[in-house]
């Protein structure tokens, strides 16, 4: 970003109290705030104490060699006693852990009880293929138990793993294989998304002919399709029902340092080659726990929660795996899309299972939106009573959509700022506290120190826009780079001294609250204003033709770079706009839109209709492939792409724009 701050263009003046009941009945109240406010790291040792500690800590943070931070280092835990047995010895042993819906429409309710007795198995079919504590171990899996038992069996034995989405190609994973320099990697035969049968295996068995995986010993392959034509390495391939089943079902955990390494992932590849971030036992599951506790008001004994998530991305890691589980939550699991068979899949779930608490991203949003109010219309899902969002700044219009269509214009909304690096949500409101406001997650959690600086570090005052930092170090921190504590410094702490830097735009409003502009390196410089490209998304989004908008900052020999905005829209005015004279009225019309909403500063200089955008697995636009093709560029690395062949057709539309 240029020296000017970050304009504050969008004015959103709509308010939301907690329901009252919710309120009265709330798990975490203001109280939290003030405490944690007088004494942080008193209110963490206490919210380490919601897990089952082998060996109790008597340290909370040692920050003598920062920016690397140590929680509870004296401290010696399992996560997966804490996720798993411990519940069992509490006597909640016949609780359901997990409801399973694959997406062919079989189904699974595993207990607490059995889950322990499944990690137990794998945990010792883990150590007959030669696992041991710190060995890594690459999980490479559809959306199945097996994926979180798996997880869990690692965690067990204190072998670190690296999830990899499924989606994922053979080179993307090989690279991640031999970034972590993995022994193990657990897979399947395939998974079923969108109506068939998608083979994983093969991937992994091109991913070890690559240079770099030769430390590879042994696949474990789940046998999820069945398959027949699956290619076999004997001495090397294990049928996880052949070694798994036979084991023993009881196995006494060992427990770990608080700061020996749970699980490497690498961060999903939005912006450039993936970092493989580390993170560390007792801290995390500390935050998770606590946050998935407080943001959600989760109720135990009665919820049903619903993260919609990939395993594959941090939220499946934090918020379906270790944070639900350490909490004894009863929740759904997925294995498919959610417009397989039908548009009204994810609808018909959470009336099945009486779903009360749906965590989910923007993008799934946007996409109902632009399937149509009528498919969730004809689901009762009166069983809801708070709904999550994550991954993208939540656009006010779909967050109103939201709250209305699924929420029954009553539900709670949390927008949760984090990342793969913070581990555990950090900014939200807290559903029976905060008065929300659409599109905005508002302030740091109870413990969590954030604020919004300009280029010299200076807090901005309220109003002010610039770059949001984390203040304070945290207990689910990233603890380095794996492999690479020189990038970790240079990535994180370098641009502000003593703070961490998220790369994320945010600006604050009147009172206080931040809001979320987009990555850093999105912001578009225009006639020497930053101008974020969420606002303008978000004022595309309000237009009621606009299902979906990507927009970036394209050089221009005038303005330095020139608003390009890409959107997907609603269902008729698709059609419309393949009458090239319709066509261009519409665009007109939403180029005046965007400048009666945000000024003629932030009016697009060219909109082009497209019927997809380029995302991540985790369901995020990637705007650097469109500001390429914006420029007329080559494109840059595509392999985290859900599906490459969109930039084709993308690229397809635009001689008239180029
Ligand atoms: P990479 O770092 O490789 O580019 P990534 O940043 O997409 O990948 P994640 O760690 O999954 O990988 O995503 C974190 C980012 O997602 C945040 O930095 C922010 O840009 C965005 N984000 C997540 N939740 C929210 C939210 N509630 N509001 C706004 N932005 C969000
Ligand atoms: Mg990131």
């Amino acid at each position: 970003m240029s020296n000017e701050s970050l304009a504050n263009l969008l004015k959103e003046e709509r308010r939301f109290p907690p329901p009252a009941d919710l309120a009265a009945h709330a798990n975490v109240t203001a109280a939290a705030y003030e405490q944690a406010a007088g004494d942080r790291l008193g209110f963490w040792a206490e919210q380490a104490a919601r897990l089952s500690w082998e060996t109790t800590p008597t340290q909370t943070l040692d920050w003598s060699n920062a920016p690397f931070a140590k929680w509870f280092a004296d401290g010696k835990l399992n996560v997966a006693y804490n996720c798993v047995d411990r519940h069992v010895e509490n006597g909640l042993g016949d609780r359901v852990a997990i409801h399973f819906e694959g997406e062919p429409g079989d189904t699974r309710a595993i207990t607490y009880a059995e889950l322990q007795r499944k990690v137990s198995k794998a945990a010792h079919a883990l150590i007959e293929l030669g696992v041991r504590a710190g060995d890594r171990v690459a999980i490479y899996m559809p959306m199945i138990p097996e994926t979180v038992i798996a997880m869990l069996a690692c965690a067990r034995l204190g072998a670190p793993h690296s999830v990899v989405f499924g989606g994922f190609s053979a080179d993307a994973l090989a690279t991640r294989i031999n970034d972590a320099d993995a022994r193990v990697v657990i897979t399947a035969d395939g998974g079923y998304r969108r109506g068939k049968a998608s083979a994983l295996k093969p991937a992994v068995d091109e991913a070890l002919t690559r240079p770099g995986t030769e430390n590879v010993r042994s696949v474990l392959v789940v046998r999820r399709t069945g398959q027949e034509d699956i290619a076999w390495q004997d001495g090397r391939d294990v049928w996880w029902h052949e070694i798994v089943e036979r084991q023993s079902d009881r196995h006494t955990p060992e427990a770990f340092d608080a700061e020996h390494p749970l699980f490497i992932l690498y961060t999903s590849g939005t912006t450039g080659k993936p970092k493989g971030i580390l993170h560390t036992t007792g801290g995390y599951l500390t935050q998770v726990s606590y946050t998935h506790h407080a943001v959600f008001d989760l109720k135990p004994e009665t919820d049903v929660y619903w993260c919609t998530a990939d395993v594959g991305w941090v939220t499946g890691h934090s918020y379906i795996t270790y944070g639900p589980l350490s909490n004894g939550a009863t929740q759904v699991l997925y294995e498919g899309t959610p417009d397989t068979p039908h548009q009204g899949r994810w609808w018909e779930i959470v009336q099945k299972y009486g779903v009360t608490i749906l965590y989910t991203a923007p993008t799934a949003i946007r996409a109902c939106m632009k399937w149509g109010d009528d498919i969730p219309a004809k689901f009762d899902l009166s069983s809801l009573r708070v709904l999550g969002s994550v991954g993208e700044p939540i656009n006010p219009e779909a967050w109103m959509w939201y709250r209305k269509h699924i929420g029954a214009d009553a539900t709670p909304i949390v927008d949760t700022w984090w990342q793969t690096e913070t581990g555990a949500m950090m900014l939200s409101p807290l559903p029976g506290v905060t008065e929300t406001k659409p599109g905005s997650a508002q302030r740091a959690l109870p413990g969590i120190s954030a604020t919004v600086v300009d280029d010299e570090a200076n807090e901005v005052p309220n109003g002010g826009g610039g770059y949001l930092v984390l203040t304070e170090p945290w207990p689910a921190m990233l603890r380095t780079i794996w492999g690479d504590d020189q990038r970790y410094l240079d990535t994180y702490w370098s641009r502000f001294e003593g703070k961490y830097f998220a790369g994320d735009g945010a600006k604050k409003d009147d009172d206080g609250d931040i809001w979320l502009l987009g990555r850093v390196d999105d912001v578009m410089l225009v006639s020497g204003h930053n101008i974020s490209t969420t606002e303008v998304e978000s004022a595309l989004v309000s237009h009621p033709k606009v299902a979906e908008a990507a927009v970036v900052g394209a050089a221009d020999p005038q303005t330095t770079q020139a608003i390009c905005a890409f959107v997907i829209l609603r269902g008729g005015a698709a059609a419309e706009t393949s009458d090239a004279d319709a066509g261009s009225g519409l665009v007109e019309e939403l180029r005046a839109h965007v400048s009666q909403q945000l000024g003629p500063i932030a009016k697009p200089k060219r909109i082009l209709p497209v019927a997809e955008l380029p995302k991540t697995r985790s369901g995020k636009i990637m705007r650097r492939l469109l500001r390429d093709v914006a420029e007329n560029r080559d494109l840059g690395d595509v392999t985290t792409l859900t599906d490459s062949s969109v930039m084709d057709l993308i690229q397809a539309k635009l001689p008239s724009a180029a």
